[in-house]
Parts: C-alpha cells; structure tokens; sequence
C-alpha cells in the first residue's frame, strides 16, 4: 500500500517541490516540463507483460537503462536541457526507490 504512494509521490510531489525552490519565476512551466519526464515509460509498451508489478524497470527498459540514465544526468549540465534532465533524473529516482521497496 505504502509502495505507490512513496513512487508516485516522487513522480509527482519531487517536481513541485523543486520547481518552487528553484524556479519561482516560472515554477508552473518549469514543473510541466518536468512532469514530461514520465514519458519514457513509454519503452514498457515494447516489454512483455508491458505491465508486471514485481518487475523492476531499471536497466530492464531501454529508457531505462544506464546508459540512458548517463544521459538524463548529463542534460542536467547545460541550462537549456537542465529541467528535461531533472525530470528524467527524478523519473529515475522514483522508478529506483520502487525496486528498492519490492
Ligand atoms: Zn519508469
């Protein structure tokens, strides 16, 4: 029961959290952009099950992967990708937590 609240409360409360610490300015924007880092679930369409609850999906999934994740962490370099890269970064984090949680 506790599993889902910690992972979605990540995927979404993590985002808020930050766009009002860091992003006053444009902290709804900023927030949108990083809520779109949920997207790359997407890869769990191309996995059979797409859904299976005790599966943990990093490095299974190709956006998921390390490699990808070295990815997510270099966007978080250069300004203009910094809030696509936090927003994976976070996906991440959540998608980890829950693996640790099974
Ligand atoms: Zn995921």
């Amino acid at each position: 029961m506790l599993q889902p609240i910690i992972h979605y409360g990540i995927h979404f409360g993590l985002p808020l959290v930050i766009a009002l610490l860091f992003f006053k300015a444009f902290w709804l924007k900023a927030y949108c952009i990083m809520i779109l880092g949920i997207l790359i679930d997407l890869d769990h369409l191309l996995a059979d099950p797409i859904f299976a609850p005790n599966r943990c999906s990093i490095n299974f999934h190709p956006l998921h992967s390390y490699y990808a994740i070295v990815v997510y962490l270099i966007l978080l370099i250069p300004k203009k990708t910094r809030l696509l890269g936090l927003g994976l970064t976070i996906h991440i984090i959540a998608d980890i937590t829950d693996c640790c949680l099974m």
